[in-house]
């Protein structure tokens, strides 16, 4: 009985502990045009979540090599931006009808194998029109319940999370981008502890990076200390952790928290 309870005393200490270490996502946008880059990503230290723009030269080589390293991918969608910048001839925009947009959503995920869910590449113009990313959303969930959308938030009035969660979709939002400076290191380490408080202050947080030279140099460098310190998971395991929190609460609450977040942006 003793040694019954010294166990179970050593448990309760280990998810003590467990659950006092701030929670991290990284997520490693933009991959697809360097199988390389890629490479130095994927085999960066800890467990990360890598999207990948479908159509581009090494969008299936890459998801297939990342899957054989136990590693999870995302789909990379294109969505049209505000202010018209080049972006691939598969974007969603505007012009575009519900049908023509499903039949775009099924095509890109169709091009990306073993995909886990879906974040936004661009789309300050796209995301910011409900009635545009409800297509999107329910297209999504029509195909794979089991997908979640990561909203990028390339704009403060991004609907996507909102339609995503309207649909019925797990969805999530990014909190930090490393690096809108990808050449000065200071500046991607800045954002790098903004990402760590943030995470310190509400328990969890999710960063979106890119793989340009920097910003590699600066997560090599800084990732085997900060894996000690705090706890990474996958955009997926984040989920689970949300879906288990959520079942743990009074029914009453669960649905308090489900009005209030379909409330928000
Ligand atoms: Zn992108």
């Amino acid at each position: 009985m003793s040694r019954f309870l010294l166990i179970l005393t050593l448990a309760l200490l280990t998810s003590t502990v467990n659950a006092d270490k701030p929670i991290l996502s990284l997520v490693i946008d933009d991959l697809g045009y360097s199988f390389e880059q890629a490479k130095k990503v994927i085999n960066l230290p800890g467990q990360h979540t890598y999207a990948i723009i479908p159509g581009t030269t090494y969008s299936k080589k890459i998801a297939l090599y990342a899957h054989q390293f136990g590693r999870e991918t995302i789909l990379h969608m294109p969505m049209q931006s505000a202010i018209g910048r080049k972006i691939e001839s598969s974007a969603l925009h505007d012009g575009m009808s519900e049908a023509e947009i499903a039949d775009s959503v099924l095509t890109m995920i169709r091009q990306v194998p073993h995909i886990k869910g879906i974040n936004n590449h661009m789309g300050s113009r796209m995301t910011e029109i409900g009635y545009m990313m409800r297509p999107v959303m329910e297209t999504i969930r029509n195909l794979n319940h089991s997908f979640y959308f990561l909203d990028s938030r390339t704009t403060a009035l991004s609907k996507a999370y909102q339609q995503a969660r309207q649909a019925g979709l797990d969805a999530l939002k990014r909190d930090v981008f490393l690096d809108v400076n990808h050449v000065n290191p200071e500046a991607i380490t800045f954002q790098y502890q903004r990402w760590l408080k943030k995470s310190k202050d509400k328990g969890q947080a999710i960063a979106i990076g890119h793989p340009h030279p920097t910003t590699i140099e600066v997560l090599a460098e800084k990732l085997p200390e900060t894996l000690v310190k705090y706890e990474f998971k996958t955009l997926s395991q984040l989920i689970q952790l949300q879906q288990q929190e959520t079942a743990s609460w009074p029914k009453y609450l669960s649905h308090w928290q489900q009005d209030s977040k379909n409330s928000k942006q």
